[in-house]
């Protein structure tokens, strides 16, 4: 089993992620407007053309080490993923769904101080179809992995160790919701 350290961009906020091999997890590209709307938010290069390229996994494996009071949440809306970022230098950290019994994380492969334990890149997600709409790569093995996944740590309990939620599946930091300007200010125009 490999742990990989992460960190944000100003070293505040550190910790291990465990990858007990490639096929524990998805390693994956977001192409979607939501993720590109919240690294713009938080001051972060465009990742335009490239996407944001993500490992996912069970917060059971997520280990932080420092900073867990820099931890806050964005929300692009009221029913928005959990969008973790380091108050200390606004870098993107972890998205969350709202429910820990849904264990779910995605990490920044920027975070990450070495990928290749993570196998290669296995899908694209929300590539921009010539025409309008949406297309995907590899998005049937991803999804079918996230149910796996989610499913094996509910089963176990393993939900439960979480360093994201309370016991009362309280998130542990403050969260903000951005506004509808806030969100219309940053999409791209077509
Ligand atoms: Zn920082
Ligand atoms: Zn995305």
């Amino acid at each position: 089993m490999a742990r990989v350290p992460f960190s944000c961009t100003c070293g505040t906020v550190t910790g291990e992620i465990d990858v007990p091999s490639p096929r524990a997890g998805n390693h994956v590209v977001c192409h979607c407007p939501d993720c590109r709307t919240a690294e713009l938010y938080l001051g972060q290069p465009d990742p335009d053309p490239d996407g944001v390229e993500l490992w996912q996994t069970t917060p059971d494996r997520v280990h932080i080490a420092t900073g867990q009071d820099r931890l806050a949440i964005l929300r692009l809306s009221p029913k928005g993923l959990y969008r973790w970022h380091a108050t200390c230098c606004n870098a993107p950290m972890f998205n969350t769904l709202r429910n820990p019994r849904l264990a779910f994380v995605g990490i920044p492969a920027k975070r990450l101080s070495d990928t290749t334990t993570l196998g290669p890149i296995i899908g694209h997600a929300f590539m921009d179809k010539p025409g309008g709409g949406y297309r995907h790569q590899g998005f049937n093995r991803i999804g079918a992995r996230i149910m796996r996944m989610m499913l094996a740590a509910n089963l176990s309990g393993r939900w439960r160790k979480t360093p994201f939620f309370d016991e009362s599946g309280q998130p542990r930091a403050t969260i903000r919701i951005m506004t509808r300007e806030e969100r219309t200010a940053l999409r791209r125009t077509p």
